[in-house]
């Protein structure tokens, strides 16, 4: 079994959004772009946003085509993203990924939280993942080439990119 997802290539359409991971194996803790809401919002659906193919004037920063539309009222659809002062984000999708991964956890031994490229030493992932180490007895790894610092002796700092500590991560893995 690889480390690496099937398509982690820049050509992959998915390297931005999916890279190939099973959809109820990951935690989007502020929500995905890939995925749409009613901007009121008038209920509590959320929907894929396959559908919706932005056309944008890059050197204008303009939305080319019609915006996405709410299938249940008609009006504006949104990215279902958390945003700063965010009311109407509605969570309970990412609330269904954070219990599952909460159960993934309690039956889990030795678990490892490899965080990605969480610049700011105060940011909320950081946050996280030090919970999540701190919580579940976890090691965490931390890949950052600016700040690479770890909580403990116990964890490791890699200042690397995350494409080159990942795929040595995999080679050591599949290597015995
Ligand atoms: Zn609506």
């Amino acid at each position: 079994m690889s480390l690496l997802p099937e398509c982690f290539s820049s050509q992959c359409a998915f390297r931005n959004s999916r890279l190939g991971f099973d959809q109820t194996n990951i935690q989007e803790r502020q929500g995905s772009i890939h995925y749409l809401q009613c901007l009121l919002p008038c209920c509590d659906a959320i929907w894929s946003a396959d559908e919706f193919e932005p056309e944008v004037d890059v050197e204008q920063c303009l939305l080319l085509n019609e915006i996405p539309r709410c299938p249940y009222c008609g009006g504006t659809a949104r990215p279902n993203v958390l945003m700063r002062g965010d009311r109407q984000w509605l969570e309970h999708r990412q609330a269904d990924q954070a219990a599952r991964l909460s159960t993934w956890l309690t039956r889990v031994k030795k678990p490892v939280v490899i965080e990605i490229g969480a610049d700011n030493v105060n940011s909320s992932l950081r946050g996280y993942s030090s919970l999540i180490a701190h919580d579940y007895s976890a090691r965490l790894v931390r890949i950052n080439p600016r700040n690479s610092s770890v909580p403990t002796n116990l964890d490791v700092g890699l200042g690397s990119g995350a494409k080159f500590a990942l795929t040595e991560i995999d080679r050591l893995i599949q290597s015995g």
